[in-house]
């Protein structure tokens, strides 16, 4: 009798040794998009809006955390707050398409099991988030698009709403506004044309690159997290690029480009440029670059966006965070909504380059 407790005792003593706690190591990053976003181009009321955002979606992610969640959970309310805000280019306030539209982008992966799940272009989906964690949750796939997706998530009981219910009047303009500029882009002469040619390297033809001018401003969402179990996640949700082709899907959908979480590596969240970023895969490259060339989170993550991206003119950056807490947020644009909470709740919201 004394042996079997004995050993009982031993038992639950060597399962507490081997399985860590991460309690002390919870860390939620966020970003809210990259791109062209100077002092210059805010107003100090914007700024604060945009702060108390960001900094309201670091505290229902970190609530979540220090009470035990999953990483999982916590990157679906931090981003769910981003979503319902009409600040971001996600859920309620993302961009239109060429046609006047709105079709939505999301994807989720978990570090431990390497599962995943995405939505690419729904339209009724009040948060978008919530439908790629219901694929990866109670589907057998991985991605889901379009009416298919707009049906599963209805069916899984998530909440639907008009179409309408994602229109501002901001994003609506700025439609106008690239719409106007491929005007003008089309009256140019050949000459001024090629004088105008700027980004050969992202090998876009001019008048493709110009269909993004407004999209310079990649408001996404996206977050990463590390929970007291150690584990990873990732999530990211979007409306994509203003003034993109009915159908266009970008990178936040594409596991291994805008969204990638390994236990072994990093989580990643990307924001950009997504056509630049597809061709990269920029979000497993920085896991691959730590796994087989043992590079740190920062080199693996700095190399990817300052050096990688850049030579093909992919504008943007990522959030990525280890399984140690080390936190990387590098961008390459002029600007990066972005900011990180960690165990002890010291959190730190972020705009502009300084
Ligand atoms: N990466 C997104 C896309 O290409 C845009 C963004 O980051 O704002 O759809």
């Amino acid at each position: 009798m004394k042996i079997t407790r004995l050993l009982i005792l031993l038992l639950a003593l060597s399962v507490k040794a081997f399985s860590q706690d991460y309690s002390d190591k919870i860390t939620l990053v966020i970003h809210g998009g990259a791109g062209t976003i100077t002092r210059a181009n805010m107003t100090p009321e914007q700024e604060t809006a945009y702060q108390a955002v960001l900094n309201n979606a670091l505290q229902q992610g970190h609530q979540i955390l220090k009470k035990g969640g999953t990483s999982l959970e916590a990157v679906e309310a931090a981003i769910m707050v981003m979503e319902d805000s009409p600040l971001f280019n996600a859920g309620k306030g993302a961009v239109f398409t060429s046609e006047g539209k709105n079709e939505l982008d999301a994807s989720v992966m978990v570090g431990n099991t390497l599962k995943a799940g995405a939505v690419a272009g729904v339209t009724t989906v009040k948060n978008p988030i919530k439908a790629a964690i219901a694929v990866m949750d109670n589907s057998p796939h991985v991605m889901m698009a379009g009416k298919g997706a707009d049906l599963f998530a209805k069916q899984q009981g998530l909440q639907i709403v008009d179409p309408s219910y994602f229109y501002t009047e901001t994003r609506y303009k700025a439609l106008q506004r690239a719409k106007a500029e491929e005007k003008v882009e089309l009256d140019h002469t050949e000459n001024e044309k090629s004088k105008l040619k700027k980004a050969p390297k992202t090998g876009l033809k001019y008048e493709e690159e110009l269909i993004f001018t407004e999209g310079k401003k990649f408001g996404t969402v996206g977050c990463v997290a590390l929970d007291k179990f150690g584990n990873l996640a990732a999530g990211t949700s979007t409306g994509g690029m203003t003034n993109k082709k009915y159908g266009r899907v970008g990178d936040a959908p594409i596991i291994g480009a805008g969204t990638y979480a390994n236990n072994a590596t990093c989580a990643v969240s990307a924001t950009g440029h997504g056509e630049l970023f597809i061709r990269s895969v920029v979000a497993h490259d920085i896991s691959a670059l730590m796994e087989y060339k043992r590079l740190s989170l920062k080199e693996a993550s700095e190399l990817v966006v300052m050096k990688k991206l850049v030579d093909i003119g992919g504008e943007g950056g990522v959030i990525a965070l280890d399984r140690n807490g080390n936190i990387s947020m590098p961008f390459n644009s002029e600007g990066m909504y972005r900011g990180y909470i960690t165990a002890d709740g010291k959190s730190e919201v972020k705009i502009y380059k300084d």
